[in-house]
C-alpha cells in the first residue's frame, strides 16, 4: 500500500510517488500527531491515471463478460471483509471516529457496495420493441447498456470508504474504469483498496487513485481532464458548482451528492423516546459530519420543553475519547481547520442571541488529546430563522430546536432552505406522515426513522443538495449509456 506510513498514488496497478516528489502531511484528528505523508498529485499523475484507465477499457476489462466482472466484484467485497481490521484501522486513523461506529457502518458498507452492484448488473432487464417497416418487413429494437468510459470519482472525508465505494462499486459493475480523488484528509482506505484490487485480479488501470487537493490541484485537473467521460462527486455544494463548470467543457455528465441543511420534525403524538433517539443520532453521529444529519429540529409546542431537556441529556451523555475506547460516544472533527469553521458558528449563534442549551465550545480533554479537533455537542434554542446558523450547513455536532404549532408551519419552515437532501419526521399519525412526504422538498424522507438505507433505493438530493439519484438500478442511469440497436429482418 504505502511506503511505511506514506500514502502513494495507485496508478495502473502500481503504487507510485508523485513525479516531482511532492507530498503533504496527514495528521490525526484525535491528537494532532503525524500519521504519515501523502503523495501530492498534479497534472502528471492525473494524466497517467486517466491514460491507464483508458488503456484498461481497451484491454481485458473492456471485453470482459459481465459474469466475470461480477465474480471479481464479489472477490473485492470478500477481500475487504478478510482485511476488515486493516480497513478499520486506516479509517479510524484518518477520521478519529469511534471504532464502534466505523466497524458497524463504514467498513461493512464499503464491502457491501461491491456486492450489491454486482447483483444489480447481473439482473439488468432489457427492453425490446418490434416494429413494422415501410417495406412491409419488420425490425426489432433492443437497448444495451454500455459503460460511460473513464469515470472521475471525487470524494469527501466524512465517510471515506463508504462514500467512495458507493461510486466505485457501480462504476466498475457497469464496466467503467475509475480515477478516484480521495479527500486530502482521508487517504488511507482508498489506497488500501488498491492492494485489494491487485490481490483479487482486477486488471491494472481499472481502479486508480490520485491523491492531492482540490482547487488548482489534482481534483480540478481530474474534473477538467478531457479524457474523463463522466464525473461523480460527493462534497460541498460550492465545490459542486466549480466541478459543474469544469464538466461543461466536453459536455460531460455529472452525478452530485452535495450539502444539506436537513430538518427534523417531531410531532407531539410521536413515540417520544424513539424520536429523541433518532434526532440525537441525526444531530450528533459521526460528530455531526453526516450529510444526512439534522441541524434544524422543529418540535410541536406541547412537547418542546420536554424534548429539549431529553436531547440535552443525550448530548451531555456522549463522552469524547479515543476511538478504541468502547465508552467513547463522540470522536473529534476531521481537522483543526474544520473545527475553526464549526466554532465560528458556535460564536455566531451567541452573537445572534441563541440560548445555549448545552455545549457551545471545546471539551476538557486529557493533556495527550488537547491537540485534537474536539468540540462539544451543542444545542441551541431561540434563534431567528434568518440566522446563518439556521441557514448554512455547519457539519458539526449541533442543532437548533424551535417549537411549531401546526403541520403547515412545520412543512413551510422545513422547506425554507436552498437545500433539499433529506428530512426525518416523527409522528404516529400515518395520514400526516404520507401528507408530509408528498410536500417536503427533499430527495429522502424518513418517517419514524433516520439513515435507514436499503441500497436498492434511489439516493440523492433535490434543490442545491444534488443532481441525479444513485442506488440499485438508478445508478445504471449514470454509469452506463443506453444504446438502441435496431435490427431489420424480412
Ligand atoms: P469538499 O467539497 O470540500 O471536498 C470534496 C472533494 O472535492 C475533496 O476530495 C476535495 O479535494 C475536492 N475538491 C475541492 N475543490 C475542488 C475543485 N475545485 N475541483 C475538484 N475537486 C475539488 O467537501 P468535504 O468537506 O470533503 O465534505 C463535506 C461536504 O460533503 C459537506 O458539504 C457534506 O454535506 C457533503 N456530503 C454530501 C453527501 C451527500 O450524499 N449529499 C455525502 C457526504 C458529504
Amino acid at each position: 500500500m504505502a511506503d511505511g506510513k506514506d500514502f502513494l498514488h495507485f496508478i495502473d496497478g502500481r503504487f507510485v510517488a508523485s513525479a516531482g516528489g511532492g507530498r503533504f502531511e496527514n495528521r490525526s484528528p484525535v491528537d494532532g500527531s503525524l500519521i504519515g505523508h501523502v503523495a501530492e498529485g498534479g497534472g502528471a499523475e492525473v494524466d497517467a491515471a486517466v491514460a491507464a484507465a483508458r488503456a484498461a477499457l481497451r484491454g481485458p476489462w473492456g471485453g470482459m463478460p459481465v459474469a466475470r466482472r461480477v465474480e471479481l466484484l464479489y472477490a473485492v467485497a470478500d477481500e475487504i471483509n478478510r482485511r476488515f481490521d486493516d480497513f478499520l484501522a486506516a479509517e479510524v486513523a484518518d477520521t478519529g471516529k469511534p471504532v464502534s461506529l466505523a466497524s458497524h457502518i463504514d467498513i461493512p458498507r464499503g464491502a457491501a457496495n461491491f456486492k450489491i452492484f454486482a447483483d444489480v448488473i447481473k439482473n439488468v432487464p432489457a427492453e425490446t420493441f418490434e416494429m413494422a417497416t415501410p417495406d412491409g418487413g419488420q425490425a426489432l429494437n433492443y437497448s444495451i447498456r454500455v459503460p460511460r468510459g473513464v469515470v472521475a470519482v471525487v470524494c469527501p472525508w466524512n465517510l471515506p470508504l463508504l462514500l467512495m465505494t458507493w461510486k466505485v462499486g457501480p462504476a466498475l459493475a457497469c464496466g467503467n474504469a475509475v480515477v478516484v480523488k480521495p479527500s486530502e484528509e482521508t487517504p488511507g482506505t482508498a489506497t488500501l483498496l488498491g492492494e485489494v484490487m491487485n490481490k483479487v485480479g482486477i486488471p491494472k488501470g481499472v481502479y486508480n487513485v490520485v491523491h492531492g487537493f482540490g482547487p488548482g490541484a489534482a481534483g480540478e485537473f481530474l474534473t477538467a481532464h478531457p479524457g474523463v467521460n463522466a464525473i461523480t462527486f460527493t462534497g460541498e455544494t460550492r465545490t459542486g458548482t466549480a466541478i459543474m463548470k469544469a464538466a461543461a467543457g466536453g459536455v460531460r455528465p455529472v452525478s452530485f451528492e452535495l450539502g444539506g441543511k436537513n430538518a427534523g420534525i417531531v410531532f407531539a403524538d410521536a413515540d417520544f423516546e424513539a424520536a429523541v433517539d433518532g434526532i440525537s443520532r441525526a444531530a450528533f453521529a459521526n460528530c455531526g459530519q453526516v450529510c444526512l444529519g439534522t441541524e434544524r429540529v422543529y418540535v410541536e409546542r406541547p412537547i418542546f420543553e420536554k424534548f429539549v431537556g431529553a436531547l440535552k441529556a443525550r448530548a451531555e451523555g456522549m463522552r469524547p475519547g479515543l476511538p478504541q475506547d468502547q465508552a467513547t460516544g463522540i470522536g473529534p472533527l476531521i481537522s483543526q481547520e474544520h473545527r475553526a469553521k464549526v466554532l465560528s458558528y458556535y460564536e455566531q449563534a451567541r452573537a445572534d442571541g441563541a440560548t445555549v442549551v448545552t455545549g457551545g465550545g471545546v471539551p476538557q480533554m486529557p493533556p495527550a488529546l488537547t491537540g485534537g479537533s474536539w468540540v462539544q455537542p451543542t444545542i441551541w434554542t431561540g434563534l431567528p430563522e434568518s440566522s446563518a446558523v439556521i441557514r448554512e450547513e455547519i457539519f458539526g455536532p449541533c442543532c437548533h430546536i424551535a417549537p411549531f404549532d401546526s403541520e403547515d408551519e412545520a412543512v413551510q419552515r422545513a422547506n425554507d432552505t436552498p437545500y433539499g437532501l433529506c428530512t426525518t419526521v416523527w409522528t404516529s399519525n400515518l395520514s400526516r406522515a404520507h401528507r408530509i412526504a408528498g410536500r417536503i422538498e427533499v430527495g429522502l424522507c424518513w418517517i419514524n426513522s433516520w439513515f435507514l438505507r436499503d441500497l436498492r433505493t434511489p439516493f440523492g438530493g433535490s434543490k442545491q443538495s444534488g443532481i441525479g439519484r444513485e442506488g440499485g438500478v438508478h445508478s445504471l442511469e449514470f454509469y452506463t449509456e443506453l444504446r438502441n440497436v435496431c435490427v431489420k429482418y424480412a
